[in-house]
């Protein structure tokens, strides 16, 4: 690590992602309680995959805080597909119900595409269906749904620079429909220039020590080191990758080298306690605004 490139900077700070979800989720319980609305979500879980029992569980008990009704339907393992896209069917017509997830990933008899593409696109709270991710590309902000993660990348961004994205230079790592494509879109729509980094890309450190933002999806274990960032550029970690320490325990670690990273930047977000709870709060925002609009309001809450 170069000490000296980060002495001239300020001290950087780590974004407190926990705080800024529960601030989020503090606005979509008052939201809920000055409209008298009662968003529904559900939350489709086929198989036992434990990281998958855990996020599922997470986002029912966020779902509740919130004052939500918190539907959640847990198929086996040996669900068929038409099985599957029969629920998806009746939740679509559920007046109860405003927001579908289907965990993912799914069995191997399942095509997820079918899934995601079955899932009416003003309940489809993930963002991945073809009509939700084509009016995010095409800039219809307004009437997408967007992708939970890079939504919450992107408020963390706005919380840390404001109005300042404006021709900021970003880099995205990962070229996933997921986080990576989506988050690129974002930032064009904030009006950012941008650059996605994938891996066929030669010499992606040369690229990302031009960014003033840089946002790594990857899946990679620290695969961002310093000499990957210039002097003040704010990191945006969104991966997550189980690893076993030295003395043996596992932990989570970032696709960003985070204790040597952390030194040049304005801010950066860790692993875990960044994106992480940012996800499951966007979730939420994406199901208030499904129901706020089924109910004729205006969406309620932006980032
Ligand atoms: P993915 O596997 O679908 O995509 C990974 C991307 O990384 C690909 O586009 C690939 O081109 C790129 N890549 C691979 N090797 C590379 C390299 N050496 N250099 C540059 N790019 C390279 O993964 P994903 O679904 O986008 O998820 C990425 C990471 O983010 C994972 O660790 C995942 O667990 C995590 N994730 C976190 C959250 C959250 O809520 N925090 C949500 C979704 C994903």
């Amino acid at each position: 690590m170069n000490s000296n490139r980060a002495s001239s900077i300020e001290q950087p700070h780590i974004i407190d992602g926990v705080a800024a979800a529960s601030n989020v989720v503090e606005s979509i319980k008052a939201k809920v309680q000055a409209e008298k609305l009662r968003p529904g979500l559900a939350v489709v879980l086929v198989g036992r995959d434990p990281a998958s029992s855990v996020y599922v569980r997470n986002k029912k008990r966020r779902a509740e805080e919130c004052g939500f009704l918190s539907r959640q339907y847990d198929l086996p393992e040996a669900t068929r597909e038409v099985e599957l896209l029969a629920l998806i069917r009746d939740l679509n017509q559920d007046p109860e119900i405003h927001g579908i997830l289907v965990q993912l990933p799914l069995p191997p008899q399942i095509n997820p595409n079918a899934v995601i593409e079955a899932i009416a696109p003003n309940k489809d709270v993930d963002g991945f269906h073809y009509s939700n991710a084509g009016r995010l590309g095409t800039g219809d902000i307004e009437q997408a749904m967007v992708p939970c993660t890079p939504l919450g990348c992107l408020h963390l961004l706005k919380q840390v620079l404001g109005d300042g994205l404006r021709g900021k230079h970003a880099v995205v790592i990962g070229r996933s429909n997921i986080v990576g494509k989506p988050m690129a879109n974002l930032l064009m729509h904030n009006d950012c220039t941008v650059t996605i980094v994938h891996s066929r890309t030669v010499e992606p450190q040369n690229i990302c020590r031009q960014a003033d933002i840089v946002v790594a999806a990857v899946g990679i274990p620290k695969l961002v080191k310093a000499d990957w960032i210039k002097e003040g550029a704010v990191a945006i970690d969104v991966g997550i990758n189980r690893v076993t320490r030295t003395n043996g325990e596992s932990g989570l670690v970032g696709d960003i080298d985070c204790d040597n990273v952390l030194p040049l930047t304005t801010a950066i977000t860790p692993v875990p306690g960044g994106v992480g709870p940012m996800t499951i709060a966007m979730l939420m925002l994406n199901t208030l605004n499904a129901a706020a609009r089924s109910n004729r309001l205006a969406a309620t809450l932006t980032v």
